[in-house]
C-alpha cells in the first residue's frame, strides 16, 4: 500500500503520477487504472482550467462522484485541480494530493485555503514564473512547508515555439540543490508532443526529480483536451520500466 508520508520523508522514491487530462468518463478513467502498472497516484482534471472557454471544461460534480465509486473498486490515491477555494467542500472527499496549476499560482486566496486544508499539494510554476517568485508563493502555505508541498516544473513560455512550452530542467537541479522541496517533472505539458514524454522522463530521472506527472488516455486521439501530448497506457509501462533500469545510478527507487 502506498503511503504518501512516507514518500513525502524519502529521498529515494521516485514516484510516477499518471492519468488523463481531464476526466472523461468511467470506462476512460477504469481502463487506465487497469492498464497501467502499479499505477499508485492517478491525476485527472475534474475543473479544467481551459484557455478557450468554449472548449470542454471537465465533469465537475459528476466526476467527482465518479472517483468515489472507482475508489471503492481500485486502490489508488487521486490528484485533480482545484481552480477555486470554493471548490474545497465538494473536492476533499476524493482528493489526496491537490494541485494548483500553472494559471493559479499567483491565486493567493487558494493557497491560503490550501494552507488551512494540511492536505499535499503540488504547485504548479506559473507559465513566465521565476523560481523566487514560485518558491516566495510557497510562503502562502507556509504551515504545509517543505513537508506537503511538491513543486511541479511544467515547462515555461521562452522565444521557442517548436514545442509547448520549454522544460527548464535547471530549475529542478536549482531547486533540489538549494531547498528541500520535493519536485515533479510534467514532461506531457513541458513539450506538448507525446513522442518527447519517454525522453524528457530520462532526463526528469538524470535531473534529480523526484517523480513525474504524466499525461495518459487509453485512447489519445479521442481525448477531449491534450490529445497531442497524452501517452498511451501501453507506453507509460514501457517508460516505467526503463526508468527501474536507471534509478540505481541515480540513488532512486520507482514506485
Ligand atoms: C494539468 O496538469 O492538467 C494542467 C492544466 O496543467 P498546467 O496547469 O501546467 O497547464
Ligand atoms: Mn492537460
Amino acid at each position: 500500500m502506498f503511503d504518501l508520508n512516507e514518500y513525502m520523508a524519502s529521498k529515494s522514491q521516485f514516484l510516477m503520477i499518471a492519468g488523463p487530462c481531464a476526466l472523461e468518463s468511467k470506462e476512460q478513467v477504469e481502463s487506465v487504472l487497469s492498464e497501467c502498472d502499479d499505477l499508485k497516484v492517478l491525476r485527472s482534471g475534474i475543473f479544467k482550467m481551459r484557455t478557450n472557454p468554449d472548449t470542454f471544461q471537465g465533469l465537475g460534480d459528476q466526476g467527482i462522484a465518479l472517483i468515489k465509486e472507482l475508489k471503492d473498486k481500485f486502490d489508488f490515491k487521486f490528484i485533480t485541480e482545484i481552480t477555486d477555494p470554493r471548490q474545497v467542500g465538494v473536492l476533499n472527499e476524493v482528493v489526496d494530493i491537490y494541485q494548483v496549476g500553472s494559471r493559479n499560482m499567483y491565486n493567493y486566496d487558494l493557497l491560503k485555503e490550501l494552507n488551512l486544508m494540511g492536505k499535499p499539494v503540488l504547485f504548479k510554476r506559473a507559465f513566465s514564473a521565476t523560481v523566487k517568485e514560485w518558491l516566495n508563493a510557497c510562503d502562502y502555505m507556509s504551515d504545509l512547508g517543505e513537508e506537503k508541498i511538491l513543486l511541479c516544473e511544467r515547462g515555461i513560455r521562452t522565444f521557442e515555439t517548436s514545442t509547448r512550452n520549454t522544460l527548464d530542467i535547471n530549475s529542478v537541479v536549482y531547486i533540489k540543490q538549494n531547498t528541500n522541496f520535493k519536485v515533479i517533472v510534467d514532461p506531457s505539458h513541458a513539450s506538448g508532443i507525446a513522442s518527447m514524454v519517454r525522453k524528457l522522463s530520462h532526463v526528469a530521472m538524470a535531473s534529480g526529480a523526484d517523480g513525474l506527472l504524466i499525461e495518459c488516455h487509453p485512447n489519445p486521439v479521442q481525448a477531449l483536451s491534450d490529445k497531442d501530448q497524452q501517452i498511451t497506457p501501453k507506453e507509460l509501462n514501457q517508460i516505467r520500466k526503463e526508468l527501474q533500469e536507471m534509478a540505481p545510478l541515480f540513488d532512486k527507487k520507482v514506485i
